[in-house]
């Protein structure tokens, strides 16, 4: 292959037609819908969709309890009100995220302290987590990103001994298992995401895991501006601070339809990825993702890294070599650590009051390994609906690619 049959040069693509996708919402979720309406109220204290929703949810799961809300983001703030995070409290997590992770650890006046990660499962490295504890740290959120889980066990042995609480975020990871056991049900507290991005969605929508029933009831108070809903409290009482992050009967009826199709989301997408891994293996120049043992991601996003020396390019003309061929691949993620976000650098997460975070150093080089997966990454949009084709397309795509620079 030479640099002249890319389709970057003028060559003909490797990938002729397009990706296959099929309909997201359909028939299930108008059932659902038409019977939420149906019910006279959208409130999910008074209607059966989000209570069916949250039972099949922890039915599914293995957990006696799940709680809805209104987003994941909303999903751990409701997770960190639960534990009772408060102002200059420390919470550790990752500087590849999103947002999400954040601002519900900066709405609680806490801190966030971010530990570096492994250089190929993009998941936290629980030495590095370790050696950020301090007197004020309180809890650990670990991020399973795209789809992979992080040394859950390792982290979970770390928080018992340092007395933490454990939240996962499983935003990018619905059906993901570790050692057999559903994410989310390592930690105290496991938090979802039903956007319009994630494996399963109905637009807008987050639900939390857990086995603790006084966790679960605080959960609870802190998606409805803690107010109690048991028939016999009958007095707005509410002992701490919350917000109305309620999911209504609409967003729960979707959900359900969508939650019942889970399983055969994430099968079809563990079959293409597997796949897809055999097929790349050994490619020069090309680190793809790890997965530790006994672990099954879910495959939110393919997240492969280019080893630029090896490969003889750059990551950015890589990107764009494979962008040519039709291939839906982009650079770099989020572009930079979340730590270099203007909130933290500027110190100006509020308007003209400091916030608990100001008198931290937040700057580049605090990460290494995770600013270094950031320069090098490339993510492959991965869908349940593509098929043979659309894989031996890939493949070829990157193997052109990368015969073209290498040899
Ligand atoms: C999507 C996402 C969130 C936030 O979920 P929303 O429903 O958009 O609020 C949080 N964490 C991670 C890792 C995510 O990918």
């Amino acid at each position: 292959m030479t640099h002249s049959q890319l389709a970057l040069n003028g060559g003909s693509k490797a990938k002729q037609t397009p990706y296959t996708r099929e309909k997201r919402y359909g028939a299930e979720e108008l059932k659902e819908l038409q019977e939420a309406l149906e019910q006279g109220t959208l409130f999910y204290a008074h209607g059966t969709k989000v209570k069916q929703l949250e039972a099949e949810f922890a039915e599914k799961n293995g957990v006696p309890y799940a709680v809805t809300c209104t987003s994941g983001t909303a999903g751990i703030h409701a997770a960190l009100i639960a534990v009772g995070i408060s102002p200059n409290d420390e919470v550790i997590t990752s500087p590849i995220t999103d947002m999400g992770t954040l601002s519900p650890i900066l709405y609680q006046g806490a801190v966030p302290i971010f530990a570096d990660l492994h250089p190929h499962t993009y998941t936290l490295l629980p030495e590095s987590v370790e050696a950020c504890i301090t007197s004020r740290t309180k809890a650990i959120i670990a991020v399973n990103l795209a789809g992979n889980a992080c040394d859950l066990d390792a982290l979970r042995e770390i928080c018992d001994r340092h007395k933490l609480w454990l939240i996962e975020d499983c935003a990018q990871t619905f059906g993901c298992r570790y050692k057999g056991r559903p994410i989310g049900t390592t930690g105290d507290i496991g938090c979802f995401s039903f956007n319009e991005f994630k494996h399963i969605s109905c637009g807008d929508g987050g639900i939390t895991i857990t086995r603790n029933p006084e966790l679960a009831e605080r959960l609870r108070l802190s998606t409805d501006k803690a107010y109690s809903r048991r028939p016999d409290v009958l007095e707005r009482r509410p002992i701490f601070l919350a917000n109305n992050y309620r999911m209504t009967e609409l967003q729960g009826a979707v959900a359900l339809a969508q939650l019942r199709k889970l399983d055969s989301i994430i099968s079809r997408r563990q079959a293409w990825c597997n796949e897809l891994t055999k097929r790349l293996k050994g490619l020069p120049g090309l680190c793809l993702p790890e997965i530790a043992e006994g672990v099954e991601p879910s495959w939110w996003f393919y997240i492969m890294r280019v080893d630029e020396e090896r490969m003889g390019v750059d990551t950015d003309t890589f990107a764009k070599a494979l962008q040519a061929e039709g291939l839906p691949i982009g650079a770099h993620y989020i572009g930079k650590c979340v730590y270099e976000y203007p909130l933290f650098t500027n110190k100006s997460a509020f308007d003209h009051a400091p916030h608990p975070c100001d008198t931290y150093d937040y700057h580049a080089g605090m990460c290494p390994n995770a600013e270094a997966i950031l320069n090098t990454c490339l993510l492959l949009t991965v869908n349940e609906a593509y098929t043979q084709t659309d894989l031996d397309d890939t493949v070829e795509g990157i193997r052109k690619v990368v015969s073209a620079y290498t040899e």
